[in-house]
């Protein structure tokens, strides 16, 4: 697991100026390798959903770098961003974000560049545990856990280079929220799906190849795993 895929390179956000001014990112660099599970761990207002907002190309830092593939995504234009984010990058929010009067079927179908690519987002929904019936319900009659399903399915289905899980788990009750650990685990294991994971969840970490830590948006420690945990063995 050695070649890079994402490069961050002395990332810095702030907001406001003089006397309110808050340094969300106080130059951040690290690296994100193919194939990898990455946890960013930290308390709340570290400073973590601004980062993964970064990398997913949903907000600009004020100075840094964001290298993919060796390629500088924050030199970016609006229309190549749009682009980076539609083919490159798969999001996973908290609260799902789902279109609510979109089907779970075409919620994922949504994602893909070609409309009529029915059968990849069936198999798709197929494989994070959802049949045909559920995928014709709307996000309003399926539970927490099945819409964070749709929503890894919609990352999942167009093939992104990595995917972006914001608190996944956030608005989960624990035994559900494992089962959607466990199924992430699963694509990155089976699939060398490369994924970065945000969480303020400790015990989280330990299901990651490497572990970053950030406090007041710096980093304050890194770690390898050399063997992560199983999902369905984490307990919080
Ligand atoms: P986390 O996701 O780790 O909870 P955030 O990235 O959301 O942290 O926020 C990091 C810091 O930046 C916090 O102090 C937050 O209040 C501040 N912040 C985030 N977005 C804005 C904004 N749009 N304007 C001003 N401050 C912001
Ligand atoms: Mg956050």
């Amino acid at each position: 697991m050695s070649e890079k895929l994402l490069e961050i390179k002395n990332l810095k956000k702030y907001y406001g100026k003089g006397d309110s001014e808050v340094k969300a990112l106080d130059d951040i660099s690290f690296d994100v390798y193919k194939g990898e599970m990455l946890v960013l761990l930290g308390n709340s207002g570290c400073g973590k959903s601004t980062l993964l907002n970064i990398i997913g190309g949903m907000d600009s830092p004020t100075s840094g770098e964001v290298l993919l593939n060796g390629v500088d995504i924050t030199k970016y234009k609006d229309k190549e961003l749009t682009k980076y984010r539609k083919e490159k990058i798969g999001f996973i929010f908290q609260f799902y974000n789902l279109l609510p009067d979109l089907t779970a079927l075409e919620n994922v179908k949504m994602s893909l560049e070609s409309k009529d690519q029915s059968h990849l987002s069936e198999k798709t929904l197929e494989l994070v545990g959802l049949n045909d019936k559920k995928m014709k319900q709307y996000p309003s009659q399926m539970s927490g856990g099945e819409q964070q399903r749709v929503s890894i399915a919609r990352a999942l289905v167009k093939n992104a280079e990595i995917i972006l899980c914001d608190e996944p788990t956030g608005a989960l009750d624990d035994k559900t929220g494992r089962k959607i650990l466990e199924l992430l685990q699963d694509i990155v294991r089976k699939q060398g799906q490369t994924m970065v994971i945000v969480t303020h969840t400790t015990p989280i970490a330990d299901m990651a190849n490497r572990v970053i830590t950030l406090k007041n948006g710096k980093i304050i420690k890194e770690r390898v795993n050399e063997h992560p945990l199983d999902a369905k063995d984490i307990v919080w």
